[in-house]
């Protein structure tokens, strides 16, 4: 897993911890890896919990619990395969994305000043990035309820256009967070 740093633009790598996708989860007690094969249990509070193929603790489980499972099925991002448009992006690009996945709901002047790109740089790549479908435009009157990062005041503006990612753009950034480092 790769994070942004706002003010320098520079990947960290961060530790290789394994994710994975909603609701499955690794179990304590054998804690596999990658290398392992794997055998899911659906436990009483709805995770699939991920255990060693040879795990003693499935021994004493209910068969009709346990699922077959491979990593590939549950490691994030790991099946996604991103279309052609994925290779017009640039670092920045992805730096506009993160900006979004961290602060959510935001307008082309704050992401401009978070990111220290020009204004007319940021305006171009939400437009951009929008029409590409990995940002979406968002409803002001949604975002006046918001409370805004500044002097945690209420948004009450109507004038910005404001972005969100959505489910792609979540799906690109994840991709290039995995194989970019
Ligand atoms: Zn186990």
């Amino acid at each position: 897993m790769l994070s942004f740093s706002a003010d320098c633009l520079i990947l960290q790598p961060m530790t290789d911890e394994i994710r994975l996708k909603e609701s499955y989860t690794l179990a304590k007690c054998c804690s596999p890896s990658p290398e392992d094969k794997i055998v899911g249990y659906f436990s009483h509070d709805n995770y699939l919990k991920v255990h060693r193929h040879d795990c003693g603790n499935l021994k004493k489980a209910e068969p009709a619990r346990l699922v077959a499972l491979s990593w590939d099925d549950i490691l994030e991002g790991a099946s996604f395969t991103p279309g052609p448009d994925y290779h017009k992006l640039d670092a920045t690009d992805f730096a506009v994305l993160q900006h979004h996945l961290d602060y959510g709901i935001d307008y082309s002047l704050m992401v401009a000043k978070a990111l220290a790109i020009p204004r007319q740089d940021a305006f171009e790549r939400h437009k951009r990035l929008k029409d590409q479908g990995l940002l979406k435009r968002v409803e002001p009157r949604i975002v006046q309820y918001r409370k805004g990062i500044v002097d945690n005041k209420w948004i009450k503006h109507r004038n910005h256009t404001y972005y969100d990612l959505t489910e792609k753009g979540k799906a690109y950034l994840e991709y290039h967070q995995i194989h970019s480092g």
